[in-house]
């Protein structure tokens, strides 16, 4: 292993063994891992068996933290970054850090693995040629509204990520911007027990999922 290294390790996104042999071997080697909660790194490292310092790093400590880490990178550390789930930097902290590093001339080594977007789109059936991914929408109504409509003429396949909570609100603004008879599919639980994939027109969606308790994660995928 090099010195110096930063590793991007993706973790699964539910289904414990879709982490891949070699983000163990990396964990296993690096001198300190950099996660978002530690609780739910320390359950993914003991169930593999592996055990190292974790240091947090999140959004409201990422200031605070980056100076931190790169100062051990530079001291002569290897540091793996992980996120709770899927690939770190996806709607996930990463980005800054990831970018401060190549700023120092420090290695950045990205590993390929889970990521939920990835796996809807192949699994959605809707075209993987070519799609355009909007992380987590805006919230607010009207700027979610704008941004699906500049995403719509692009023409591409259009991929998102929503909670439970809002999803039956957000796909009202959908049918409102695509139309109720546009294609769309949404993946739920990913890689986990209860893993749906829910295809139809927009209204047919929305009906499916009215009046019914919504739970687990959602990817959107919508074909415009
Ligand atoms: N970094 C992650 C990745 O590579 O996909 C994404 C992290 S983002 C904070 C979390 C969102 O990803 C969830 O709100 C949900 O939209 C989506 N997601 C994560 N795991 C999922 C799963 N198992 N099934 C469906 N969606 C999932």
């Amino acid at each position: 292993m090099e010195k110096s290294t930063l590793f991007v390790v993706p973790t699964p996104i539910g289904n414990l063994e879709d982490i891949t042999l070699r983000a163990l071997k990396v964990l296993q080697k690096v001198d300190t891992v950099v996660c978002e909660d530690t609780r739910q790194t320390i359950k993914l490292l003991s169930h593999f068996k592996i055990s190292k310092p974790l240091v947090s790093f999140y959004t409201q400590n990422q200031l605070k933290r980056l100076p931190q880490i790169i100062a051990m990178l530079e001291q002569g550390q290897n540091i793996a970054l992980v996120s709770d789930c899927g690939t770190p930097a996806i709607s996930d902290p990463g980005y800054n850090f990831i970018k401060e590093v190549l700023n120092k001339n420090i290695t950045v080594v990205p590993l390929p693995g889970a990521c939920a977007l990835i796996t809807a789109i192949v699994g959605s059936g809707l075209a993987t040629d070519s799609f355009i991914f909007l992380g987590f929408l805006r919230k607010k109504t009207g700027k979610m509204k704008k941004e699906l409509e500049q995403a719509k003429h692009v023409d591409k396949t259009i991929i998102f990520y929503e909670s439970p909570h809002r999803i039956l609100k957000t796909l009202e603004v959908c049918k409102e911007v695509f139309g109720e008879k546009a294609n769309i599919v949404l993946a739920r639980e990913l890689t986990k027990k209860f893993e749906e994939f829910i295809r139809g027109s927009i209204s047919e969606v929305i009906n499916n999922l009215q009046n019914k308790k919504i739970l687990g994660e959602f990817v959107v995928v919508i074909q415009p």
